[in-house]
């Protein structure tokens, strides 16, 4: 029987209702609902269930997956200085009684009359996802940002640490990261602050006014967030690679989260305990150029030196967690195809660590409902899709990915064999400049789909946001929901958008910080700093829509080959850099961070010459594999051409060649990124699949290309790296003859 695809609108109107549906009014109707309440992971039921009935309102059926995860939630926590008056302290254990307290931090941020959810009741304590309770009394030692490097910084000047306590500024690598580092080095416990220095030119010290008066970060403000340590899968700790259903054997977590308590704590917090160690220690000022930068405390008297804090000061920190495994819940929307058993998923996550999020994740969270109006609004106009779209609303993003994860690692074969990509948008605005990565194959398709979309902001009447946009797409790395579709299953995935204005040095009130976890990214703060009418609300969803619509409605699947060949050529040439850099023993440019995230390596292994000939390997393959991407892509044009003339659509079906046809390309475009997957996984992590993408080992956030040679290069281990240009070699032929 031939499937029904009798639509009753033409493309054209499907996206002039996309583009034409999205309202700023209901965005932030939206966004002040989620963030009315707290929503913690496991703790939004009502959230799932709201979301739930919106998509159905919308005529989008929809239900709630729910998995069993093993988490925690926060039930206490302190931190105080102490001082001994008496200088002459014996050696060893010291009675507390003995000692005063110099200073308690308050954990708290503050209340303001303006915002109101800054004063809930029920506001969610400042804590660490996946941090360990503990009670712990011990000198400190101020780490810098927690680097690997950073830390051996410190053994190199003989700065003792173990047993003390890590007082590290967040920035640069995943927060879990630096806590891990701590644990291994035998210290007891990890505070990590914000440092201003770090919010570049937007802060109270260059005449910014802070929250709620204006943009600048609050200095109570406290960044929450997970310290999970990214170790082999994301998802829920106890089951990596498989679904976290009741009853499934869990795995111990020793290996994944933090032994030792951790807490945040705002710079208000801070300055007392940085300043008690003035004068001990050398200061970082003094240290080498990785310390020196975004001293942003300078200005409170604060000189950084590093410690530790002499023996009649010591800090008494505790964490008080309750570990769970309790039931998360992912809510599923689906608008059936009716012609192509192919599927594209669409997501954003629910959870936030706050009562607000009004930035992460719910303007996102409002825009998708406005992307599912959107759709729905079509299909009650008669709009019959070709592919199956899937809207999800994840739940426990913040803590590691858990609702994603554990929903793909649940459905894998049978998102492995229709799904066509995954669009996420986790932060959909906290200011004006547009942000993506992608796998490349999207590149064309972003491309075309912002320049159809209104600037919220024109500097020339009709600007597009791709004529306001600086056209950078990134590559992928992690820190959001496309994870698990990206490196585990090789789905085609982008993340997208608005972000902070970076400012214009000088010109105070140009940058919007961003209250990133904290109990201010609040609704107030959106509705008066963030995004003020809500118009990059509605923009990012129409650019969603219209981005999902041409995925699901193109007969043949938008995906551009030809881009991920030239950007695979890119990567190659970007590791033969770091290759010649190891070579002539002269650091590549943009490879710091990954230099500070990272052990220095020891003793060379392998023959680096060999490598380096075996390169041209790489660059044949390349070279071969766009040679069918050019090939395919062509092909695809020229089927796409003949199918425009033959609209209505349903016509095919009596051209049954045609549709095969159509559907040989699609199949072809649809299978590519899985060639690109390896099934023994990345070198010490084998729940990372993919060969070209992952996030960065030792910096969690940042996406590293060729991972496994890239790490086996850092580690100077050549011989490794040659078996990784073999995989990569292999994977990178088998995409070329899947093409042809
Ligand atoms: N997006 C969250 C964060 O950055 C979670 C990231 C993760 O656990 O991978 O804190
Ligand atoms: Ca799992
Ligand atoms: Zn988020
Ligand atoms: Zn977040």
């Amino acid at each position: 029987p031939v499937p029904d695809h009798t639509s009753a609108i033409t493309f054209q109107e499907l996206q002039e209702i996309l583009l034409g549906t999205p309202e700023a009014a209901n965005a932030r109707e939206w966004s002040r609902y989620y963030t009315s309440g707290p929503h913690l992971a496991g703790k939004n039921y009502s959230q799932a269930e709201w979301t739930q009935n919106k998509f159905q309102e919308f005529g989008i059926k929809s239900h709630i997956v729910a998995y069993d995860t093993y988490i925690n939630y926060p039930l206490g926590h302190r931190l105080a200085l102490y001082e001994k008056a008496d200088s002459e302290v014996v050696d060893g254990t010291s009675d507390l009684d003995a000692w005063k307290v110099k200073f308690e931090a308050s954990l708290e941020e503050d209340v303001l009359e303006e915002d109101q959810t800054s004063g809930l009741v029920d506001r969610v304590p400042t804590f660490h996802g996946y941090s360990a309770t503990g009670n712990v009394t011990a000198p400190y030692v101020y780490v810098n940002y927690g680097t690997y490097q950073d830390y051996e910084d410190l053994i190199k000047a003989n700065i003792s640490l173990e047993g003390k306590i890590a007082v590290a500024k967040y920035g640069g690598i995943f927060r879990g990261l630096k806590v891990k580092r701590a644990q291994d080095l035998g210290m007891v416990g990890a505070i990590l602050f914000t440092d201003p220095g770090d919010d570049g030119d937007s802060t109270e010290e260059n005449g910014v006014a802070v929250y709620p008066d204006g943009p600048a970060r609050n200095p109570t403000s406290v960044q929450r967030g997970s310290t999970q340590f990214l170790s082999f899968a994301p998802g829920d700790p106890t089951t990596p690679g498989y679904p976290s259903k009741p009853g499934v054997p869990r795995q111990p977590v020793d290996n994944a989260i933090p032994s030792i308590p951790s807490i945040p704590i705002s710079y208000v917090d801070a300055i007392p305990i940085l300043t008690a160690l003035n004068g001990h220690g050398p200061s970082a000022k003094d240290f080498n150029e990785y310390w020196q930068n975004n001293l942003g405390l300078e200005y409170k008297g604060v000189n950084y030196n590093i410690g530790p804090s002499p023996d009649n000061l010591v800090l008494n920190l505790v964490n008080e967690q309750e570990y769970v495994t309790t039931p998360l819940w992912d809510v599923i929307g689906v608008i059936n195809g009716t012609l192509f058993d192919e599927v594209i998923v669409i997501g954003n996550h629910r959870d936030a660590w706050i009562a607000g999020g009004a930035g992460d994740p719910n303007s996102g969270s409002a825009a998708l409902i406005e992307v599912a109006r959107s759709f729905g609004e079509a299909v009650s106009r008669g709009w019959k899709p070709l592919r199956t779209i899937v809207f999800a609303s994840w739940d426990g993003e913040e803590y590691g990915l858990i609702g994603s994860t554990e929903w793909v690692e649940e459905y894998l074969p049978w998102l492995t064999h229709a799904n066509v990509a995954y669009v996420n948008v986790d932060v959909g605005t906290t200011g004006p400049v547009f942000s993506a990565s992608a796998s490349p194959l999207l590149n064309k398709l972003l491309y075309e789909v912002v320049s159809l979309v209104p600037s919220p902001n024109q500097t020339i009447p009709g600007q597009t946001v791709g004529d306001v946009w600086n056209g950078r797409i990134g590559t992928m790395g992690s820190g959001s929901d496309f994870t698990a579709f990206q490196d585990f299953a090789g789905i085609p995935s982008i993340d997208m958008g608005f972000g902070p204005d970076p400012g214009i040095p000088g010109k105070t009130g140009s940058a919007a910080v961003y209250q990133y976890h904290s109990n201010y990214d609040s609704f107030h703060w959106m509705d008066t700093f963030g995004d003020p009418g809500f118009h990059y609300h509605a923009t990012i969803a129409k650019i969603w829509a219209l981005f999902t619509a041409k995925l699901a409605e193109a007969p043949v699947i938008p995906l551009n080959a030809t881009d991920y060949a030239t950007a695979i050529e890119g990567y190659i040439s970007k590791l033969e850099g770091k290759l010649d850099a190891a070579i002539s023993g002269i650091p590549s440019d943009g490879e710091e961070l990954e230099i500070r995230a990272r052990p220095t390596p020891t003793g060379a292994k392998g023959d680096i010459n060999e490598l380096k000939v075996s390169f041209h390997q790489l660059y044949k393959a390349a070279s071969e594999f766009k040679s069918a991407a050019i090939a395919h892509d062509a092909l695809a044009a020229q089927l796409a051409e003949e199918v425009k003339d033959d609209i209505p659509w349903w016509k095919w079906l009596s051209k049954l060649r045609l549709y095969y046809r159509i559907r040989k390309v699609n199949d072809k475009y649809k299978f590519l990124e899985r060639k690109f997957l390896y099934k023994k996984g990345l070198d010490g992590r084998s729940w990372f699949k993919h060969v070209i993408f992952a996030p960065g080992l030792w910096t969690g956030y940042a996406g590293a290309v060729f991972p496994g040679l890239d790490e086996a290069i850092s580690d100077k281990d050549y011989g490794n790296a040659q078996r990784w240009v073999e995989i990569i070699e292999t994977a990178i032929y088998k995409a070329a003859k899947s093409l042809k």
